[in-house]
């Protein structure tokens, strides 16, 4: 950690990210599985998921370390990643234990600043929910053509903060929020949708998982996002685990406290299911597996859902090379990598103790 350049871990776009982690990969000496997306990015750039693994091919404690699940998410994931990889002298991994990283799950969201991939799908609600029949969300129906309008400009948010304020009058003050967090089965073109089968992204992030760590006893999973919390700290969160859980049992032995998170509250109910239930089954019976999310706080999110309804409506009917759209994705983009080297310095230290600490709780015997 003392000799790596901290802020040179950073990047400005997904061209520049992905470069720096493949480098640090060549320079380690380790092979990499490209999995190529059809896509191309904003610059017209190729698009990939890049798998390395650092340990032995052996080892039976697996940390599987991905980024950019939600695209434009991805900066600050992909630096921590490209710095453990820089810093693997002093991060002294123990024989037994290695760590799998996923660079970039949705290369397309974050070469284009959006969460969505390239099929309208969030990742995260994706990746177990294809497997289960479509839920209605008629909260979301109610939203629709707020989120989506026919036309975009300042006046046209103006109209629908009105009109969702109007909604709002008799419905809880999180009403929104949530909705949007429950998602929807019906709407790509909408926000928060998880697609009805499984997209691009998931399919890699599956394809990786099953070769990395279905033979391991134990694995932890750690999937990187941003948007969440106080500037520039680290919230290691329950995705969804029912507090009953042998999963959630796990994280606490881990963490040595309970996660942050939203496992028992009403909409994870509403979801059914636990998130990461398609990559537990890429793991053999009897291993000890659970999920965390790290989130990094950004800024103050005020008028997030504002920026949102803007880059997801230029990207999808506007002129996506225009002005006006790059303007709206670096807006977009702001609330989730802040360029602001106290931020990235933050970050980086707090992603570095805590995987530090998750190695040695990962490294302990297992039962
Ligand atoms: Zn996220």
């Amino acid at each position: 950690m003392k000799n790596v350049d901290v802020l040179g871990l950073y990047s400005s776009t997904y061209a520049e990210a992905r470069e720096k982690f493949l480098t640090a990969c060549q320079t380690a000496g380790l092979e990499v599985e490209h999995h190529v997306n059809p896509e191309r990015g904003v610059d017209g750039e190729k698009l990939a998921t890049d798998v390395a693994r650092l340990g032995a091919a052996d080892a039976s404690k697996v940390m599987l370390l991905s980024s950019g699940t939600h695209g434009v998410e991805g900066f600050c994931g992909s630096a921590i990643q490209t710095g453990l990889l820089r810093s693997r002298d002093e991060l002294a991994l123990p024989d037994d234990v290695a760590i799998v990283f996923v660079h970039a799950v949705n290369p397309h969201g974050m070469s284009w600043s959006r969460r969505e991939t390239e099929e309208g799908v969030d990742v995260t609600r994706n990746l177990s929910h294809h497997k289960y029949d479509p839920m209605p969300n008629p909260d979301y129906e109610l939203l629709r053509d707020l989120l989506v309008p026919e036309k975009i400009s300042e006046e046209t948010l103006r109209e629908i903060n009105r009109a969702a304020a109007a909604l709002m009058a008799d419905r809880p003050r999180d009403w929104i929020t949530r909705t949007l967090r429950i998602g929807q089965y019906t709407h790509p073109e909408g926000l928060t949708y998880h697609g009805l089968t499984a997209c691009w992204s998931t399919q890699c992030w599956i394809e990786a998982a099953g070769n990395h760590v279905s033979q391991a006893d134990r694995v932890m999973i750690i999937d990187l996002h941003t948007g969440y919390g106080e500037y520039g700290a680290l919230l290691t969160q329950n995705p969804s685990y029912r507090k009953t859980s042998p999963p959630f049992a796990h994280l606490q032995k881990w963490l040595g406290e309970d996660p942050a998170g939203f496992s028992d509250d009403g909409s994870i109910i509403e979801h059914r299911i636990e998130t990461f239930e398609a990559l537990h089954e890429q793991c053999r019976p009897g291993a000890e597996v659970a999920a965390m999310y790290f989130e990094f706080g950004t800024v103050t999110m005020e008028d997030y859902i504002n920026a949102w309804i803007m880059n997801n409506w230029l990207y999808l009917y506007g002129d996506r090379s225009s002005e006006r759209a790059a303007r709206a994705r670096a807006a977009f983009a702001h609330l989730f990598y802040v360029r602001e080297d106290g931020w990235k310095k933050s970050v980086w230290q707090n992603g570095w103790g805590k995987i530090q600490q998750l190695i040695g709780s990962l490294a302990s015997p297992v039962r």
